[in-house]
């Protein structure tokens, strides 16, 4: 075995690439083989060179080609993170996800055998990390956070930055940030030779990175080299479809189930755009596939299998209907190709032998809010001889690298969070992804051998309608966190900041003046001692004022509780999961005339199975009311005490799972809260010892004072969040028709709203989220004053011309002398 050289043996000029310090590691055979395929590990020398010999360097590889996995180990290998070693300081990883920090963890421990033991996590709420980590992957904000805690980052000697192509608003900051650390730790390396310099690692998967390289305020001393793993990849057929559908779900359906009974075997990857639609196609596949039950056929009634008549007919229909259609489609928004593919070929036909047509499917989900066990199983090897179907959001589009997967499935949609910085609407709309997130979906399928892709979307809307790449989220989301954060590290000039993309001058106003409004900051942007204490919380500084004047009346444990509620957000299950629209059904009888989607292609019989799910969901839609009902016991107007209620009634439960269940919450959700309540609480603590007294997570029922004290702590936090109702506003718009239900009353914000000046009330109002429980009230019996958590706007209308409404969701209330109150700054009443 290699004896490790004496530290002092360092790199010398002239011969820049030697292991000055080596560890040595012992793996598998198995592991050995599987590292000698990644494109990585045959650059590894190249990439160590440039790492020894520049402060910061910039990787490009594509997914797959083994950065996450080899560069922590190349760098732990050569004696980074080692005690003793010329470089001892940890290895640090930074990942946009969760559920890559923890995976890719257990991915390189793995692999580096007999010292699995250096490799740990830390993400939020959990950590692995011990006295003998080395390398440690963790979220991109517990770094910000370590930041906040030491600008020099002493404990790292190396630091790794993966994904840098996602954006994210956190790797944007990080690299801005890091970008001066590295010329911190260089002088502070002059002074004292016991401090090393920080070296810097920028990964991505892309090639859009003149962003980080050719930003001159980014990195001062000369732009990082780019040092490139030449891919691998093997090459992946794109098969485009003829035809843009509409419903992507359907679309997906049919064309993995044609792909199934005709493909060779290899694992399929399904790109969707949330859980919903990957639980729905799910359920389909596996009742399509499910092992077919044997007839006997000496019995009379014969039990109707999913298995084959409703699959056999549509295969038919399938070829008829898309000749037919040489024009357009039942959706005349896309424009439709016959160019791409010869008329019959899907591109299912490889000239090598389809499965066994008995074959089963191992349908597997993968998506963010899945538990951690769950999300893992993706993996595991499927049951021997089915197919793995994996259905997936894009967290699968490049942090992961699933095993076996041979054909993707892409609906070349996303869900993005989009947020209008001038009204302060947010949106979640499934759109078109970007051309550089469709080559990266079509890649998954080339890293075991040649794969193929199958796009639900035409050439043409791929040239037409996608953009190169993706914006960058900092100029899509609200920024009042970072800017407070910043300023509290002494980053006062946030405009001078080294930002890889600037936000805009519009968004950081709005900002600061949240930020002024909270107290946070003076009116000539310095941080106050509010504004400090706000940035103690790892939450955003609405959530932080709400602590901060919390002790109130007593109300800091439910202020906590409440608080741990929002920031997790996405409690309950929604109603049309419990009760989904009719659609997901359809019964042979005439044509439902709200549905105007649907082409008779899509009938299917009405078997007695739906009928008894029928009955099993009007009893799930009664329990759902009632749930919601008893949770809203307190307060009949308040969203947020709905949430405490919730929450609270948690904590005593014995068996928290089968509690949500029950309850129609979910569970991950309330884990997390739950989590970030024990946080909190500590955090209350030690800023303020004595305030929580003898604190027990299971509270008593909050006093009638108390309720009130809460609505107007929410409204402190919210405080530029405030709806009026329109026909009791100062000056009253034309309201022409007197709305029905309580979800058309019509509310008017702050904000400007969409059309200041346009006549139509519809354009200018914001409405009630029909998940409030205010859509339960009459008309009349609407609040006049609305504290909301946030407004959306719905995805585009199936009719094209009716612009959908804005929606806000409502938290409180608030009585007009408790917004007086506020606005004077006396003490809670
Ligand atoms: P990159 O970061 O360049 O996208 P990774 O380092 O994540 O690449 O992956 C390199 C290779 O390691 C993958 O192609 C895959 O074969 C393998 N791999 C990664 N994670 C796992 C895992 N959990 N199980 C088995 N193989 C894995
Ligand atoms: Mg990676």
């Amino acid at each position: 075995e290699e004896e490790p050289l004496p530290a002092e043996l360092q790199v010398t000029k002239g011969d820049p690439f030697r292991k000055a310090f080596s560890v040595p590691v012992d793996r598998s055979e198995e592991i050995q083989n599987a590292r000698m395929g990644l494109p990585v590990v045959g650059e590894e020398q190249k990439i160590m060179e440039a790492i020894y010999n520049n402060p910061t360097i910039v990787i490009w590889g594509a997914t797959g080609s083994g950065k996450t996995t080899q560069l922590p180990q190349f760098l732990f290998e050569s004696g980074f993170g080692t005690p003793d070693s010329p470089n001892p300081g940890l290895i640090g990883v930074t990942q946009p996800r969760r559920v890559a920090a923890v995976s890719m963890a257990n991915r390189v421990a793995q692999e580096l055998g007999q010292h699995s033991d250096k490799v740990s996590y830390q993400i939020r709420f959990e950590s692995t990390t011990s006295k003998n980590t080395a390398i440690k992957f963790m979220t991109d904000g517990i770094l910000i956070r370590e930041i906040a805690d030491d600008f020099a980052l002493r404990k790292y000697s190396v630091i790794i930055i993966d994904e840098a192509h996602e954006r994210s608003v956190n790797t944007d900051i990080l690299i801005g940030m890091v970008s001066r650390i590295v010329d911190l730790r260089k002088s502070m390396s002059q002074e004292d030779p016991s401090v090393k310099p920080l070296k810097v690692i920028i990964m991505s998967a892309t090639l859009r990175i003149s962003d980080f390289t050719e930003n001159r305020s980014l990195f001062r001393h000369g732009a990082p080299p780019l040092v490139q793993a030449e891919g691998r990849q093997y090459p992946v057929s794109v098969h485009f479809a003829r035809r843009t559908h509409r419903d992507y779900v359907e679309e997906a359906f049919r064309k993995v189930s044609r792909g199934h009974r005709k493909l060779p075997p290899g694992g399929m990857l399904v790109f969707l755009t949330g859980q919903n639609e990957i639980r729905q196609l799910s359920k389909r596949l596996k009742q399509a596939f499910k092992p077919t039950q044997r007839v006997d056929t000496t019995q009379a009634r014969v039990e109707f299998s999913a298995n084959d008549a409703p699959l056999e007919a549509e295969d038919l229909e399938l070829g008829g209907a898309e000749m037919d259609n040489a024009g357009f489609d039942d959706d005349s928004d896309f424009e439709i190709t016959g160019l791409d593919e010869p008329e019959d070929d899907e591109g299912f036909d490889l000239g090598e032998e389809a499965m066994d047509s008995s074959t089963k499917v191992h349908v597997l989900p993968l998506y963010s809010q899945l538990p951690t066990k769950e999300q893992m199983k993706v993996f595991e090897p499927p049951p021997e001889g089915s197919r793995l179907i994996i259905l997936a959001t894009n967290v699968a589009e490049t942090s992961l690298t699933i095993p076996g997967i041979k054909y993707v499935f892409d609906c070349g949609r996303a869900k993005e969070k989009q947020y209008d910085l001038l009204t302060g609407v947010q949106s979640f709309q499934v759109g078109w992804i970007s051309k550089a997130s469709a080559n990266q979906r079509a890649g998954r399928a080339g890293r075991t051998g040649p794969g193929h892709c199958y796009r639900l979307y035409s050439s043409a809307v791929y040239e037409a309608d996608f953009e190169e790449y993706t914006d960058p989220e900092i100029l899509r989301t609200p920024i009042e966190g970072v800017v407070l954060q910043m300023k509290s590290m002494g980053l006062h000039n946030v405009i001078n900041f080294p930002f890889p993309t600037p936000p805009s001058r519009q968004g950081l106003a709005k900002a600061e003046k949240l930020l002024k409004n909270l107290g946070a900051l003076t009116a000539d942007g310095q941080v106050t001692h509010i504004g400090r204490r706000l940035s103690t919380y790892p939450l955003s500084p609405r959530f932080g004022k709400m602590i901060y004047i919390g002790h109130q009346h007593g109300c800091m444990p439910y202020v906590i509780a409440l608080v741990s509620a929002l920031a997790v957000g996405d409690l309950f299950v929604a109603q049309n999961e419990v009760d989904p629209p009719k659609r997901a059904v359809k019964s042979k009888g005439p044509k439902d005339s709200e549905d105007d989607s649907d082409s008779s292609e899509d009938e299917k019989v009405y078997t007695n199975a739906d009928r008894l799910e029928d009955t099993e969901r009007e009893q799930r839609s009664k329990d759902y009311a009632r749930v919601h009902r008893l949770l809203s016991k307190h307060d009949d107007t308040s969203d947020a005490l709905k949430f405490l209620s919730a929450i609270c009634a948690y904590a005593y439960a014995s068996d928290g799972d089968a509690f949500c269940e029950q309850m129609f919450l979910r569970g991950k959700a309330f884990k997390e809260a739950t989590q970030l309540r024990r946080q909190l609480t500590d955090i209350v603590r030690s800023n303020n010892p004595g305030l929580l007294g003898t604190y027990e997570a299971r509270l008593p029922e909050p006093s009638a004072k108390q309720i009130k004290a809460l609505k107007q702590i929410v409204t402190a936090g919210f405080i530029d969040h405030i709806a009026i109702r329109a026909d009791l506003a100062p000056v009253p718009p034309d309201i022409p028709r007197a709305p029905r239900r309580a979800i058309d009353v019509p509310y008017l914000t702050l904000f400007r709203s969409r059309d200041r000046h346009s006549d139509d009330i519809a354009e200018r109002a914001v409405f009630v989220h029909p998940s409030s429980i205010l859509a339960k009230l009459s008309p009349k019996e609407m609040p006049q004053y609305i504290v909301y958590s946030h407004l959306q706007q719905s995805a585009a209308s199936v009719v094209a011309d009716q612009t959908p409404k804005i929606r806000m969701f409502p938290l409180v209330a608030p009585s007009g002398l408790q917004l007086a109150a506020l606005a004077h700054g006396t003490p809670l009443i």
